[in-house]
């Protein structure tokens, strides 16, 4: 008799569970199928656009000036010799693929869009709204569409993007950016320059 509700007792709990199973998967497959059918956010007729990488803002609040890099990523090249040894870096390179978006490290008004075949190739000069520092992008493949002398940028906007124009090794596509503190009256091209990359990374030791 007591065997007998024994089996009873375990046949009542594996139909139980099996209910309960069944119920959980009829519902996950519910959701799972409703979903799609959902086109909440779709444009109907219009290709959706690819995926834009991220922007990242760096612990001092500069923005990372390649879209998709972390402050992690990058690395400190700004005492790497140049020239033979003849000149030292002053700048960072932030290795990318070619075409990616270099975007604006900070605010600022575009003070001069100029090219240097033998060095920067496509470069912009921004100017920080208190004047005292230039942001400089260089070896761009191509400007932003519409970016002029003179236009204020926020930060994030775009600027260009990564390439290999002036003399960047084409198998190595990167942007080289600088920071220049500019005394009064200095001019685009003048300025002392200041590590970028404590600044983008966070540890502060460019003051
Ligand atoms: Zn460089």
């Amino acid at each position: 008799m007591s065997t007998l509700k024994l089996i009873g007792t375990n046949l009542l709990t594996a139909l139980v569970t099996a209910a309960v199973t069944s119920v959980f998967w009829l519902f996950a497959f519910n959701a799972g199928s409703v979903e799609p059918g959902a086109p909440a956010q779709e444009v109907k007729g219009q290709p959706k656009a690819p995926p834009q990488p991220q922007i990242f803002t760096g612990p001092t609040g500069l923005v990372i000036p390649v879209a998709g890099m972390r402050p992690e990523d990058l690395i400190d090249t700004y005492k790497q010799a140049r020239a033979g040894g003849a000149r030292v870096h002053d700048a960072i390179d932030i290795m990318a693929p070619e075409g990616r978006p270099v975007v604006a490290a900070a605010p600022g008004k575009v003070e001069k869009l100029f090219f240097s075949k033998g060095g920067g190739g496509i470069t912009a000069y921004v100017r920080s709204p208190d004047s005292r520092y230039v942001f400089y992008y260089a070896h761009l493949r191509d400007y932003a569409p519409g970016l002029r002398e003179g236009q204020i940028l926020k930060q994030g906007d775009p600027i260009g993007t990564v390439g290999v124009t002036g003399n960047a090794n084409p198998a190595g596509p990167h942007l080289h950016f600088a920071i220049h503190r500019m005394a009064r009256g200095e001019t685009w091209h003048e300025g002392a320059p200041v590590n970028p990359y404590p600044l983008l990374v966070g540890s502060g030791e460019a003051r």
